[in-house]
């Protein structure tokens, strides 16, 4: 897998998506957000809510659209600029699904069956949607439509980053080289280990904790969090290089407080309790500038419309000038023969 290892160069076009389950949370700020957030200053950035991504599995139709703004207010609240980045709702570029169904020219149906994502999760399912195996058809779409050099992904992406570059790949092939194959971005938070030190956080696992939770809910789920689990008495040294609840210290911590965090642990000086007031503190302080950006756009719903609105019509722009190209390359504009018939016929 091709992926830079260090920033890409400034100027690169990125483009990143992240689905509507509501408002975000931490590991979407640790793993993406605060990253997304960080990019603008070097470079033209296309982050989208991808809303058709999520209708791939079981979802509530009537909550969607809401989960849909609550997302583009974590977006805001995360930092993300619309003066500095193109925010917009997929399903508002119709293009996005046009390119996927022509992708389905060159995507191998084998390489789809193989993406373990799709394995994963059909492996729970009575009967598989046809968009589960498509996704990342979808998600290549979603990429390549914009030409993005760059895709800021997780390690649990870096398949189907892989499935794009190859799809680009066949494309060009096939019909002239046009298309580039993005190079995957993994920005260095890793993986963010859930509240219960196994799974990948998640709002359904009810293992991580909301970006705009009030200060109160903050220190309840924090209170949750498994530390060392070798740590049973408040009097037994601990190891901070094992518990979950120090590695997300070092997101927020500087590196004095960190050695102190260590410290105190392995002799025994501080418990797990007010380790983990100490964390929910860090966080709160963190998020609390993020749940007043929330607080306005709120209060101001037809703002968080115009951004989107307006989102939209940039990237459409830039959409449907591919999609021009895609469709002459692969003899989908006939009416362009028939225009320059009628010229010949009328000169
Ligand atoms: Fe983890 Fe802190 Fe407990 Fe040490 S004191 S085991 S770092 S929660």
């Amino acid at each position: 897998m091709t992926h830079a290892s260090t920033r890409p160069p400034p100027g690169s076009r990125v483009f990143s998506g992240m689905q509507p389950s509501g408002e975000a949370h931490l590991g979407n700020y640790l793993g993406a957000l605060r990253q997304w957030a960080a990019m603008q200053d070097d470079y033209d950035c296309i982050y989208c809510i991808v809303d058709q991504h999520a209708i791939t599995g079981r979802y509530d139709a009537a909550a969607l659209p809401g989960a849909v703004f609550d997302l583009a207010i974590s977006f805001l609240a995360s930092g993300l600029d619309p003066e500095r980045s193109i925010i917009f709702v997929q399903s508002d570029v119709p293009e996005h699904t046009e390119l996927s169904w022509l992708f389905n020219s060159v995507a191998p149906i084998g390489d789809l069956e193989r993406m373990i994502q799709f394995k994963e999760k059909s492996e729970r399912m009575e009967s598989v949607p046809v968009g589960l195996l498509n996704y990342p058809v979808l998600q290549a779409a979603d990429i390549l439509i914009y030409r993005a050099d760059v895709v800021p992904v997780g390690e649990d992406q870096r398949q189907h980053l892989e499935l794009t570059r190859d799809i680009a790949r066949k494309w060009n092939a096939r019909f002239g080289k046009y298309l580039p194959e993005p190079q995957a971005y993994i920005p260095r938070a890793g993986r963010i280990v859930g509240l219960d030190g196994r799974s990948k956080m998640s709002k359904s696992l009810g293992n991580t904790v909301g970006i705009l939770d009030e200060p109160d809910e903050i220190r309840r789920r924090v209170r949750t969090a498994v530390t060392d689990p070798a740590r049973i008495r408040k009097t037994d040294p601990g190891r901070p290089e094992v518990c979950n609840v120090y590695s997300l210290h070092e997101h927020f911590a500087d590196e004095e407080r960190l050695d102190d965090i260590a410290h105190q642990c392995r002799t025994a000086q501080r418990g797990c309790v007010q380790c983990k007031g100490m964390l929910a503190e860090e966080i709160d302080e963190a998020f609390a500038p993020m749940r007043e950006v929330a607080a306005h756009y709120r209060a101001h719903p037809e703002e968080v419309r115009r951004i989107l609105d307006d989102g939209a019509q940039r990237a459409g722009a830039i959409a449907r000038e591919t999609m021009a190209e895609v469709r002459s390359r692969m003899g989908l504009d006939w009416k362009r023969t028939a225009r320059a018939l009628t010229e010949e016929t009328e000169s």
